[in-house]
């Protein structure tokens, strides 16, 4: 624990920050792969990563010496030059995601706005004066108004009326639904969707990735922009690179977040097909779109996903945290799902006290999701070793829990 500059909290005063987070009465330090540390130095495992986000674990050397060496050369100057490391970083993304053009944004929230701007304009290009976009039930794709109002959770909506208007609702998974509206609104111009639901509780549609081919059949029937809220599935999370390439369908709006920048706040909204085109010179900006410092970590990450083999890494592990959970706790009544390291572990009861549970008793860090849904997001290196504690943990902890 050397060389750590710990913050200077004056703890005899009050905290000023605004109250809007559940916290856990813990905090790290320190970091380091896929474990994080107190500091008295207790080592915890982490299998949530930040929420999804650090999947190349914590400090990682690669990524910590391009951020200081960046920060050290030059981190901003606006796009109103040329910025190279943007440029590299677009054209590294685009490669990867199977898209054309790349905007980068700040966060998921912003990905999901550039996406929603995207299918009004594709929508007034056309003259539709009001046009709407398809969104599910139990989505998760924002906290920003727009992407609220996109949301399929009243808690996240509530006390923020007026919500954003044109937004219509289905089922998640259920295509007849989406045939219906289709029907029923003749001024829709978009679907979007999770490729699998993270915070609903790390659902796939029923009929699985199936799904996702009807939704494009639907929007090239009727000439809707498909989009995809990759923010959580995206960069190599569910063992491909794009949940969506678990499929022989590609989505003309495709979102990310999260992964994209291990931690570095940066997002990104990326056009193929029909969304080429839509969002021309005025229609659309932000200060901080892609800083040479953030574009360079977002290339570097990439980098090191591909160079390390971790979409494949997070496939063969996946796979096999999934298999030994069904087999250990086979005896127990819990479902396993999920792809590559986006795992839930649904239990027959509400179990939100896992969190605290797990972190205390067992050193292991998790979510509970949708109530009843242990939620991994562990390193998309993690190793076999890392993999097996793991499991351990879990199974010892739900066979308790359970009990
Ligand atoms: C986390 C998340 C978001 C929001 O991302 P922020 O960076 O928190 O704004 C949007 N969509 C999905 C699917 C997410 O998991």
């Amino acid at each position: 624990m050397n060389n750590i500059t710990l913050a200077p909290v004056q703890t005899d005063q009050p905290s000023h920050l605004m109250p809007v987070f559940g916290r856990q009465p813990i905090s790290f330090v320190r970091g380091r792969g896929a474990y994080l540390y107190t500091e008295d130095g207790t080592e915890y495992l982490d299998a949530l990563t930040g929420i999804a986000v650090c999947g190349l674990g914590h400090a990682h050397p690669v990524i910590a010496e391009a951020i200081a060496e960046q920060a050290a050369t030059l981190i901003h100057t606006s796009n109103l030059f040329e910025v190279p490391w943007q440029t590299a970083a677009a054209q590294k993304l685009a490669e990867v995601a199977g898209m054309e053009e790349v905007f980068f944004s700040n966060s998921g929230a912003e990905s999901n706005e550039g996406a929603i701007k995207i299918a009004r304009k594709f929508g007034y290009l056309q003259g539709i004066a009001n046009p709407k976009i398809i969104v599910a039930d139990q989505s998760f794709h924002g906290r920003t108004l727009a992407t609220l109002s996109a949301t399929g959770n009243k808690k996240v909506q509530e006390g923020f009326a007026p919500l954003v208007e044109g937004f219509i609702r289905v089922p998640f998974g259920d295509v007849e639904a989406i045939e219906e509206a289709a029907i029923q609104y003749p001024d829709i111009v978009a679907i979007l969707v999770e490729p699998i639901q993270g915070e609903g509780g790390v659902n796939t549609a029923p009929q699985g990735f199936s799904y996702l081919e009807d939704i494009r059949r639907i929007c090239n029937q009727h000439n809707w922009l498909m989009m995809l809220d990759e923010v959580q599935t995206g960069n190599g999370r569910t063992g491909k690179y794009f949940a969506y390439q678990h499929t022989n369908i590609v989505p003309d709006v495709l979102t990310t977040a999260k992964g994209l920048g291990n931690g570095f706040p940066i997002g990104a909204v990326m056009t193929q097909g029909r969304g080429v085109g839509v969002l021309t010179a005025g229609n659309h900006g932000s200060t901080y779109s892609g800083t040479a410092l953030g574009s360079r970590v977002v290339y570097t990450v990439i980098d090191i996903i591909q160079k390390e083999n971790l979409v494949e890494n997070a496939a063969k592990m996946g796979s096999y945290i999934v298999e030994q959970l069904r087999n250990q706790l086979a005896d127990q009544n819990v479902s396993v799902r999920g792809f590559g390291l986006m795992i839930g572990i649904e239990l027959p009861k509400a179990c939100a006290e896992l969190v605290d549970i797990a972190r205390d008793e067992y050193k292991l860090i998790v979510n509970v999701t949708a109530g009843s849904v242990v939620r991994l997001l562990p390193t998309l290196n993690i190793s076999q070793e890392q993999a097996d504690q793991l499991v351990e943990r879990l199974v010892k902890m739900i066979k308790t829990f359970l009990a």
